[in-house]
Parts: C-alpha cells; sequence; structure tokens
C-alpha cells in the first residue's frame, strides 16, 4: 500500500503533518523582516533544546557539515586531537581530523562497546605539556546503538584546562540530557533529521566564548563553514548564504512543538521507547548489540542469532513497510538497528515490535511465544 512507510532508521526520523504543512509554503526572502523574525524565533527554541546561552548555529549541510564546522573552525593543521573512536562516527571524525592536516591520537572501544572514560583521564593527565587541543567525542553513537559516558569524559577534560571539548551530538540532542552550560561543553553539533523531527538539510552547531577564543588563531581553511560568518549575520536575524527557508518553516513549528512538550518529557519520552524495545527484544530472545549501561535514547541495535539480520530487515520492509537500519561496514548483515527518535509515540514501538514477531513467525524463528516482545514493551510503557 502506497503512503505507509514508517521510518524506524537512526535519520530521516518521522516528520509530524504541521511540519510538512508549514514547509509547504511558498519561500520568502532570506533578507525580509518576515525571515528575520523566523530567525531570531528558532535561534530561541534551539538554545532552550541545547540548554545554553552560547551561539548556537544554523547551517545549510547535513550532520557531517555541522561537526565538520565544529572542529575545523576551532583548530589548525598540525594540532594534536584526541579522538573517542568506537564506531563508524567516531571514525569519521579521526578522518576529518586527519584531513586537515591534525595529529590525531584515538582512544578506541570494540564496536557495540563504550569508550572508556578513564582511558581519557590517562591520556589527558599525561599531558602536561597542554599539547592536547581537543577532544572530540560521538555521545550517541549511531552505528552501534551505544551512548559513551560524555559527563565523565568532559570532567577530565575540563580537569586539562587547555583542551576544548567537541561533541557529535547529531543523535543524543533532543534524546538525552545534554546540558550544554552545566556541562561546559565547547562545541556541539546536530543535524535536523534525527532527534528535531525534520527532514535532513540543517546542521547546528553551539559554540562556547572559549571555543570562539581559539578560533580567532585557528588556521584550517574555511569558507562556506566558517562560523565566525554565521555568528555575526545571527546577531542580526540573517545568515550569511542563501538559508533553506522552507526548513526554517518547520524548524520553528517543530522548535514549538518540542517546547510545548517540555524537555523532561522528551527525555522520558526516549528512555521509556529505549527500554519497552530493549525489553521486547529480551523477551523474543534477540542478543541486543549495546549494553544496557550504556544504551542510547535514539537506536537499539539487535545481533540476531539463528536468523538472518537482513532478512528481517527484507520482511520488515516488504511486507509492514517498517524501514530499520542494516549494520554498517564489517557489522553489515550481524545486526539490524530500530530507530526510535524524535517523531515517536508508545504505539509506533508496540507496531514495530508486533510486526517483528510476526517477521520472525515467518522466517521460521520461533524461540518464544509470539506476543512475548509487544507484553514486554507494553509492561515497560505502562509503567515506566
Ligand atoms: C547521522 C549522524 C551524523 C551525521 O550524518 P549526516 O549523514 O551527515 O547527517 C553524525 N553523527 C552521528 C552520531 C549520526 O548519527
Amino acid at each position: 500500500m502506497d503512503n505507509k512507510l514508517m521510518l524506524m532508521i537512526p535519520g530521516p526520523t518521522p516528520v509530524p503533518e504541521k511540519v510538512l504543512l508549514a514547509m509547504a509554503q511558498h519561500p520568502i526572502g532570506h533578507r525580509s523582516g518576515d525571515f528575520s523574525k523566523i530567525m531570531a524565533a528558532v535561534t530561541a527554541g534551539l538554545k532552550w533544546l541545547f540548554q545554553t546561552q552560547n551561539d548556537v548555529l544554523i547551517l545549510a549541510a547535513s550532520g557531517t557539515g555541522a561537526v565538520e564546522a565544529g572542529i575545523i573552525n576551532f583548530l589548525s593543521p598540525g594540532d594534536r586531537v584526541l579522538v573517542g573512536n568506537n564506531g563508524k562516527f567516531g571514525e569519521r571524525w579521526a578522518k576529518v581530523c586527519a584531513a586537515y592536516g591534525m595529529q590525531v591520537e584515538q582512544i578506541t572501544a570494540e564496536w557495540g562497546k563504550a569508550l572508556d572514560p578513564e582511558a581519557f583521564r590517562d591520556r589527558l593527565e599525561a599531558d602536561t605539556q597542554k599539547q592536547i587541543k581537543a577532544v572530540i567525542v560521538t555521545h550517541s553513537e549511531t552505528s552501534t546503538g551505544v551512548l559513551n559516558d560524555l559527563e565523565t569524559i568532559n570532567r577530565y577534560v575540563k580537569a586539562h584546562e587547555k583542551a576544548l571539548i567537541i561533541v557529535d551530538s547529531v543523535t543524543s540532542l533532543g534524546a538525552a540530557n545534554v546540558p550544554v552550560d552545566q556541562w561546559g561543553l565547547d562545541v556541539v553539533a546536530s543535524g535536523s533529521q534525527k532527534g528535531f523531527m525534520l527532514p535532513p538539510g540543517l546542521g547546528f552547531v553551539a559554540v562556547s566564548p572559549k571555543a570562539w577564543e581559539a578560533y580567532a588563531t585557528a588556521t584550517c581553511p574555511r569558507f562556506y563553514l566558517d562560523l565566525g560568518k554565521y555568528r555575526k549575520d545571527a546577531a542580526k536575524n540573517t545568515t550569511p548564504f542563501t538559508p533553506p527557508v522552507n526548513m526554517f518553516f518547520g524548524l520553528q513549528v517543530a522548535m514549538e512543538m518540542m517546547q510545548a512538550e517540555g524537555l523532561e518529557n522528551i527525555f522520558n519520552r526516549h528512555r521509556r521507547h529505549t527500554e519497552a524495545t530493549r525489553a521486547a527484544m529480551k523477551a523474543i530472545g534477540l542478543p541486543l548489540f549495546a549494553p544496557d549501561t550504556n544504551a542510547s535514547p535514539a537506536i537499539t541495535s539487535v545481533a540476531p542469532v539463528g536468523v538472518d539480520a537482513e532478512q528481517i530487515r527484507s520482511v520488515m520492509k516488504k511486507r509492514y513497510d517498517i524501514a530499520l537500519a542494516g549494520g554498517q561496514d564489517h557489522l553489515k548483515g550481524q545486526i539490524f538497528r530500530v530507530g526510535h527518535l524524535g517523531f515517536v509515540c508508545d504505539r509506533d514501538i508496540l507496531s514495530a515490535v508486533s510486526a517483528l514477531e510476526a517477521t520472525l513467525q515467518e522466517l521460521g524463528f520461533e524461540h518464544t511465544a509470539p506476543g512475548a516482545g509487544v507484553a514486554a514493551a507494553a509492561r515497560v510503557l505502562a509503567t515506566a
């Protein structure tokens, strides 16, 4: 049946009809007073969502562009950077740093495991010469469904005093608590198609005063992604280049919806959906790929045994029109990933779990009584 696709991938995520309708308007001029009003409103909304008084700049870019901007504006070729790498995205930030000629040191963990904060402490304490200019951490590592312990890692960065903390918060912003000012996070980047209930197209970067100090002397080449330009123009409620104005219409409505729900409720909803999804997988007998202690609020990775991950995805898509994500790189065929990020309600979780149980039945996987997963998820949703 046409038009029934249910996105349960970690981006793009579902978009509310209200947001889609707001976008379905004739574009307006980006130098107009009307656009400036929208710019002021969405900037205030973003500061609320990022829990910060810092600048939050808006780019026409995907999440990668936002993180790249967050790296290159504050660092120089030759700078030593410490990059946490326990999945596809951590690996990507190491590559970006290398592409700009930085000296990259990595702290790694096996895919599916969390980064060890103590490894950051050891390395930072050993750096008595204060050569490490930045620590780059992917908060929610979407490729594996692991939530890294940003709060603890950041404490060690603060103790170092010199290094900036640069955070890929692409699938944690709008899903988990990321109190930018309270934790003193210097650079925090995210993207519209993740926790923001918007289509892909906008990147967001929050920048602290300490990061702006580094900006003044940083020498990586920059032009389109020069955040100083965005800062200067944001002060006048405008943008340096033509923004996707229709995305801004949508962003304004999405921010209003999020503010009406409230931060605590948003974080709670993601926590409940994560717990319900994980309880369902356990009840069905499908092993979880990320540990309970470090479960991403955006995505649950499952490593099925005795049934093929890609076959599950294929039946889910063909018969039930539910899109799940597969594994990336060496995890292809090993895991499937259930996104529960952004505009997701309890009903979506129950639908996905029941369709998964029906899929497993069709594939001849009958470890548990059908319905056990739905029962487990429903129990969490009713009580958590
Ligand atoms: C989606 C994502 C990104 C950005 O990806 P784009 O495709 O460039 O939007 C970055 N980091 C994480 C953790 C992500 O999930």
